[in-house]
């Protein structure tokens, strides 16, 4: 019997452990993925420390996959053998509830999601339903292009969310803000990047992608911004980012588990201040970033780690001790 390893979360708050698995038996419409790369992502980190609930338990965590097509379930159209493939956080929908049927798939009533309620990218091998997978081409190292499977689709979703304004306010300088400030700068945008205080080399590291401007959360940019997006999973951001943006200005939680909102003046909603949440992603969204961030140039600063070391890339992730995106190289 083929065997793959994987590493594998028992129980929450408990550290993922590598074990040797058979390889699983291929569904119809699923496809084999010999894993190349997996990104980690901040979500991975709400699974393993059990701040989203009810996840299957064992999981291999990891929804940033970048691999090649190992072999075709029954009916797959589409894929080849050997064909570059990304597989995101969206692993299937029902097709058939109010939001599948409404263009909102990313609400679906029953999804699945992929390294949460089914088994992700920590891993040599995966599976995943073709019709949620993606063709990426052969541009870009895998390591580099992961981090577009999460951070860059909701990151982008939460982009359009934000809407057309030309001064763009991007609340912690992670994975997501980093690809999307290239994204923005080469749409002309003018990108104000808020770290943790005094975290100066998060700061520089946004200059260097061509924020004209960048502080700590707490401070007020020079003027008033037309959107911001938070993706730091902390909900006093929100006050604060209301605060930064203009009148009729969107705040925009962006993908992420966060902490409780505080309390905070009406004044700071008022004059049709927004604040917006995304959940997910949909496959339109998916289909966009994909088209955009080659053309944008979009180029991801990772750090990349073994498998064997998906421990220590969570903790590096938790601590904020890395720039850019994580990466895990089976
Ligand atoms: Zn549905
Ligand atoms: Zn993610």
């Amino acid at each position: 019997m083929a065997t793959m390893q994987a590493m594998v979360l028992d129980a929450p708050r408990t550290p993922l452990v590598m074990r040797e698995r058979p390889v699983p038996a291929l569904g119809p419409g699923e496809i084999l993925v010999a894993v190349a790369a997996c990104g980690v992502c901040r979500t991975d980190l709400h699974v393993v420390d059990g701040e989203l609930e009810h996840p299957k338990l064992p999981i291999v965590p990891g929804h940033e996959i970048v691999g090649r097509v190992a072999a075709l379930g029954y009916g797959v159209s589409g894929f080849s053998i050997g064909e570059r493939v990304g597989v995101p956080w969206l692993g299937a929908t029902c097709g058939t509830c109010p939001y599948c049927c409404s263009g909102a798939e990313n609400l679906c009533d029953t999804p699945v999601f992929t390294g949460y309620t089914r088994d992700g990218g920590y891993a040599t091998h995966t599976i995943a339903d073709a019709r949620f997978c993606f063709a990426l081409g052969e541009a870009g190292d895998d390591a580099e292009v992961a981090p577009w499977l999460c951070a860059g689709l909701i990151g982008w979703r939460s982009y359009c969310m934000a809407g057309e304004g030309r001064t763009l306010g991007l609340y912690g300088f992670g994975a997501a803000a980093h690809i999307l400030a290239q994204v923005a700068v080469w749409q002309g945008r003018r990108v104000f990047a808020f770290t943790r205080k005094g975290d100066t080399a998060a700061q520089d590291f946004a200059r260097s992608l061509g924020a004209v401007w960048a502080a700590g959360s707490d401070d007020l940019p020079p003027e008033p911004l037309d959107a911001a997006i938070i993706f730091a999973p902390v909900g006093a951001l929100v006050p604060a980012a209301l605060k930064a943006v203009r009148k009729g200005g969107r705040v925009v939680c962006g993908g992420i588990h966060m902490s409780d909102i505080p309390s905070f003046p009406y004044s700071l909603l008022w004059e049709e201040r927004h604040v917006l949440s995304v959940a997910n992603l949909t496959r339109t969204d998916a289909h966009e970033f994909l088209e955009i961030a080659p053309k944008a140039g979009v180029h991801c600063e990772v750090k990349r780690y073994p498998l064997s070391h998906a421990n220590e890339a969570l903790s590096d992730l938790r601590e904020g001790r890395l720039q850019g995106a994580a990466v895990l190289v089976p």
